[in-house]
């Protein structure tokens, strides 16, 4: 009985030219993109009806965005910036125009993007005037020969390839900087309960650090693409840069496996290597996505680091785990159905 049952369904399989692995993945929605806008204490007990709804708003209108692009045929590489510029030029997160601000009251943004089809990459780190830091990045990866630029010598290659320049006023918004003065109240607070001089390496404040954004997506000529932005985390020092800059921490992509963006506490995902850790437990472990992800999210756990990422295959499979109270985030499918979550 149970033999002639198989052979029903392979025969069926046969004759509708699928095989029955294709079959089972067919009845899935294949997924062309996905974002975040950061992860952390993201909890529905502390967020007001409006400002879920200016959330999910902003988060829709950067899928959409996104999703524009794709369905026109254009690269998963202009899908991920038009759905970054949205989140960056808005001051709901924490990239672009909602930039935390550094100890010294400054904003410093980092962006990377790369390209699955070819590994080419580019990021800049430390900057104050670009509007929007995922366009120098790409910059970076197209119009030059490196990877990676920092601080003034990144602005100016900038500015010279037509990168809009603003003053670091615009960055200034009145949450991020109250943001700030309660970091620098709690440090006062530390100092004094602390005389062992090792304040500069006391872990930031894990309420004040999410935000960033990010998107990974495939097009239709089965590219894969990541990009990440970010203005780091409230009061850091001493120019510190975090994972979203770096290739293989906070982003990564190649056509063979997935593309990545994280966000979270960027320390612990530079240590794990968390982007490239995905690709590397597909590629060499033949793990599934949903698996490989978990488990970077579960190492970056016990280390004692928290966040989340954004993860898409080269079969259009998305997975987005995280290990904070939330992460906003959201999916788009080939036929274009937007689903926007914030919370777990
Ligand atoms: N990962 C970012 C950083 O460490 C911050 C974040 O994603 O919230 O700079």
């Amino acid at each position: 009985m149970k033999n002639s049952v198989t052979y029903v369904l392979i025969l069926m399989c046969v004759m509708m030219n699928l095989t029955p692995s294709s079959a089972q993945s067919n009845s899935k929605p294949k997924y062309v993109l996905a974002i975040h806008g950061g992860a952390g204490t993201i909890l529905k007990k502390n967020m007001t009806d409006s400002l879920e709804k200016a959330y999910i708003a902003k988060l829709t209108e950067s899928l959409q965005a996104g999703y524009d692009q794709i369905k026109q045929g254009k690269s998963s590489l202009d899908a991920i910036e038009a759905a970054i510029h949205v989140m960056e030029d808005s001051p709901l997160f924490n990239a672009g125009k909602g930039a935390v601000f550094t100890n010294q009251g400054k904003n410093e943004l980092d962006a990377a993007i790369m390209d699955g089809s070819n590994l080419k990459a580019g990021a800049v780190a430390g900057v104050t005037n670009i509007k929007n830091p995922i366009s120098a990045a790409r910059a970076v990866m197209d119009k030059s020969e490196h990877v990676m630029m920092i601080g003034k010598g990144a602005e100016e290659f900038a500015q010279n390839n037509g990168i809009q320049i603003v003053d670091p006023s615009y960055f200034w918004t009145k949450q991020r900087w109250e943001g700030l003065q309660r970091a620098l109240e709690r440090d006062k607070d530390r100092a004094e309960l602390d005389h062992d001089d090792k304040k500069a390496f006391l872990p930031p404040y894990k309420d004040e650090k999410f935000g960033t954004v990010g998107c990974v997506a495939l097009d239709k000529q089965g590219n894969l693409a990541a990009g990440t932005s970010t203005g780091g985390m409230t009061n850091k020092k001493f120019g510190r840069v975090g994972d979203a800059p770096i290739i293989g921490a906070g982003t990564y992509a190649n056509n063979a496996t997935v593309a990545i963006s994280c966000t979270g506490w960027g320390e612990f995902f530079i240590r794990s290597v968390a982007a490239f850790n995905v690709s590397a437990k597909m590629q060499y472990a033949k793990m599934g996505v949903a698996k490989a992800s978990q488990e970077v999210i579960d190492e970056i756990g016990k280390l004692g680091g928290d966040g989340g990422m954004i993860a898409i295959d080269k079969n259009g499979e998305v997975a987005m785990p995280f290990n904070t109270e939330g992460m906003y985030r959201g999916t788009v499918t080939a036929d274009g159905k937007i689903t926007v979550e914030i919370y777990k």
